[in-house]
């Protein structure tokens, strides 16, 4: 009997031992485990944030230059000091992944004068009236082939000024045919522009403008040129060049001179640079004196101008 109440105690110490350790393995494994993974979720949340401050530093970069200094991304040849320089004749289509910000234009009246469709038969008559008074403008071309119309590209760009892309056809059935479409509209013209003059061009002007009716929602096009590192200029002053009703010189200046009476600062003018529009090419020197007069700074487009926008869309 003693020894088998011996047993009996021994049992029982036994069993609540046994549950002793059961209960400090169930509190070690309802403490430990958790404990250890809050460590390991805040080290990821941790390293995950960085990332974000990151990115959100990158992009605010890009935002600010976007919108408001028509985005460092505008010239090629402002950003990609730090990005490889493509050896062969090859176009690169990497779109720049670093920016630098760029200094503003100091506060002051600004005007730029923008060609559209050129060039043409008339572009060495602008690029005359334009170096006569030694100011810059901005041709958002097309894509015209033949000798004549590489020399008059090449003539924009070794005359100082700024090329901008418009499209390659201008058509638009093909332009705002969808994004492939739309996409190879602006690259084929971009290659062919970097063919004849080396300049990888950035600045481009929607046909019809980012608030046309052609097409029925802009907003995948205008995605698709914010993301593939090109900036867009729309226009704030309109010349009328391209009225139904051909206007004199005079009625394009009369027309320029509503916005410039209005106190416009940064006067975009939309203009045409085609064979028929040769009452632009006569308006232009008043045009350029009346601008002057008026404390304009004629600039052609760059990566410091205030973009004009018909349509923007929110920054992601
Ligand atoms: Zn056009």
């Amino acid at each position: 009997m003693e020894s088998n109440g011996f047993d009996i105690s021994f049992k029982r110490r036994n069993r609540g031992k046994s549950m002793r350790v059961a209960m400090i393995t169930l509190l070690v494994t309802l403490i430990v485990v958790p404990t250890t993974l809050c460590v390991v979720l805040l080290f990821r949340i941790s390293s995950l944030q960085n990332e974000i401050n990151e990115l959100m530093e990158s992009h605010s970069v890009v935002a600010d230059n976007n919108s408001s200094t028509d985005g460092a991304l505008s010239d090629g040849e402002t950003t990609s000091s730090t990005e490889e320089q493509s050896s062969t004749d090859e176009i690169t289509t990497e779109i720049p992944t670093e920016t630098t910000t760029v200094e503003p234009l100091p506060d002051g009246k600004y005007a730029y004068l923008t060609f559209d469709d050129g060039p043409s038969a008339n572009t060495e008559a602008i690029l005359d009236v334009l170096d006569q008074y030694g100011v810059k403008a901005t041709f958002f071309v097309n894509g015209h082939t033949g000798s004549t119309m590489e020399a008059r590209y090449k003539a924009i760009v070794d005359r100082g000024h700024a090329l901008g892309i418009h499209t390659y056809t201008h058509k638009y059935d093909s332009v705002y045919g969808g994004i492939e479409s739309f996409a190879n509209e602006v690259e084929s013209l971009r290659k062919y522009l970097y063919d004849i003059t080396g300049v990888d061009v950035r600045l481009f002007r929607f046909p019809g403008g980012s608030s046309n009716t052609i097409v029925d929602d802009i907003t995948p096009y205008i995605q698709w040129i914010n993301d593939n590192g090109y900036s867009y200029h729309d226009w704030n002053c309109s010349s009328g060049d391209a009225d139904s009703k051909k206007p004199t010189a005079q009625q394009i200046i009369d027309n320029c001179m509503v916005q410039v009476d209005q106190g416009y600062r940064n006067l975009v003018i939309l203009m045409h640079d085609t064979k028929s529009k040769d009452t632009t090419v006569e308006a232009l020197p008043m045009l350029i004196e009346k601008l002057l007069e008026n404390g304009y700074e004629i600039r052609a487009i760059d990566e410091r101008s205030v973009p004009v926008h018909h349509r923007e869309i929110e920054a992601e």
